[in-house]
């Protein structure tokens, strides 16, 4: 051991060697010297173990050397980066939810690059409030009476609750106590929020009397919450938003609100595209909702925002909260938001990649399908063929919503289909994919024929 510790290199030995100061201009001189302490250090910790022996110098600089280069590699590589999602999610909490319509991201790009008018008024010339652009056009598409957007929709229903309902009961069935993920659960918002949480009903039936039963001068509001990841089925019963503007009207408190957390936020009336009717953000502003929260990144197709619409008493409230202040967005998503919602002011919002994905009939899909596998055929040691799959909408949008679609299913003459998929995902731009009976399945109805090119190119390198 004594041996070997006696060649473990110096940082010295590496400032001359081409193959660590070629990525010189990718990566500061101090980032690679840490990277190289540590494999230097890894080394002696490996030799003192026993775990290890070198001959010489000139392996035991070869060893850190190896180490060093791959931890450089992965380091460059590994950032955050465009992929192909071939799973068939539409929605993909993983993958960074609602895709922004590449018009979107051209014009926010073109103007985030420079200077904007984001707290101006170019006609009068004065300081401008920087939510009246999307306030305006939310308006304008729901019929809601005022508008605010936050970070997400969790902070959303923070911020509602915590203007409207501070230290005071907000009425929530048991059966909408939902966790979003990443342990994110309604019932802690709600408390974090400063409120208390009355629950009611059972997990799997609420009725108007629960709610009714629990009302007393305390309460500050009625909440509602999508159901977004998951359905109850069976002998269930729920208590509908309109019923609760009614068990409103009904109770003697004056200053209930009725609060609707939609999750998604469904702007267009998908039923007039041959979808199946979704309740819209409309529908709750003309059931007489108070305010309504839900996300941009999901069925909107925006990037990450809370949104809440409603009457202008309460929304006036949450927007002379100081917590809003620490919750408002920043001028790239609001940018992107305003792109977003004027796409839904023409049929420009057909074009938004989660609408396209939704609405692309099962034949056409088919037929991209069919293509990728003929670009596909012909390639050595790989076998293709198209099968029909099912796709989802995934991302807490609409729970176990499965829609029809096609695949391309890959399999590998000497390759298993868990190889398969790692070579796929460690690409350049990654390709993500699933597995079934040793087969790689590529969903058709989130891949865009324009990667079909490049789809072809990482199947021809494979190796
Ligand atoms: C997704 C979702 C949330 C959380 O929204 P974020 O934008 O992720 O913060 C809250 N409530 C419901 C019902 C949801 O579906």
């Amino acid at each position: 051991m004594e041996n070997s510790l006696r060649f473990i290199p110096k940082m010295d030995d590496f400032l001359e060697d081409v193959e660590i100061m070629r990525f010189k201009a990718q990566l500061s001189s101090k980032v690679t010297a840490n990277i190289l302490r540590v494999e230097i250090e890894n080394l002696r910790a490996l030799i003192k173990n026993g775990e290890v022996a070198v001959a010489d110098k000139a392996s035991a600089f070869e060893h850190v050397k190896a180490r060093a280069v791959n931890r450089i590699e992965n380091k460059i590589s590994d950032r955050l980066k465009r992929v192909i999602n071939a799973t068939g999610i539409i929605i993909h909490t993983n993958l960074g939810r609602a895709p922004l319509y590449d018009k979107t991201a051209v014009k926010t790009s073109e103007i985030v690059a420079g200077y904007n008018n984001l707290e101006y008024s170019v006609v009068d010339g004065k300081r401008r409030n920087r939510m009246v652009y999307v306030e305006d056009l939310l308006k304008d598409i729901t019929g809601a009476e005022a508008a605010v957007v936050v970070n997400n929709n969790a902070a959303a229903i923070y911020l509602a609750l915590n203007s409207l309902c501070k230290d005071k009961e907000v009425i929530v069935s048991r059966g909408e106590l939902v966790e979003i993920g990443d342990s994110f659960r309604i019932s802690e918002i709600i408390e974090e929020s400063g409120c208390i949480v009355r629950e009611v009903g059972t997990t799997n039936k609420t009725k108007s009397s629960d709610y009714e039963k629990s009302i007393n001068s305390n309460t500050a509001a009625l909440l509602k919450v999508h159901r977004s990841n998951f359905k109850i089925i069976g002998f269930t019963g729920e208590v509908t938003p309109p019923e609760l503007v009614e068990i409103k009207s009904q109770a003697c408190s004056g200053s209930l609100a009725v609060i609707e957390d939609m999750g998604s936020g469904v702007l267009a009336d998908f039923s007039k595209y041959g979808f199946k009717s979704e309740r819209t953000v409309q529908d709750a502003v003309n059931d007489g909702i108070d305010v309504i929260t839900f996300s941009g990144d999901k069925l909107l197709g925006g990037p990450q925002a809370g949104i809440i619409v409603g009457k202008k008493e309460y929304i006036d409230r949450m927007k002379k909260n100081q917590m809003y202040r620490c919750l408002r967005v920043d001028k790239i998503c609001l940018i992107a938001l305003e792109n977003t919602l004027w796409q839904y002011l023409s049929d420009d919002f057909l074009n938004i990649p989660v609408i396209n994905a939704i609405l692309e009939s099962k034949i056409q899909i088919e037929i991209k399908a069919h293509m990728l596998n003929k670009m596909l055929e012909g390639i050595s040691d790989i076998k293709t063929h198209v099968a029909p799959h099912n796709a989802m909408i995934g991302g807490g949008a609409l729970p176990g919503e499965v829609l029809d679609s096609y695949a391309v299913f890959v399999a590998h003459q000497n390759k298993s289909a868990a190889e398969l998929e790692i070579y796929l995902r460690n690409q350049e731009i990654p390709i993500i994919s699933t597995i079934q009976n040793d087969e790689i399945i590529l969903d058709m109805r989130t891949v865009n024929e324009g990667d079909f090119d490049y789809i072809k190119k990482v199947f021809t390198q494979l190796y």
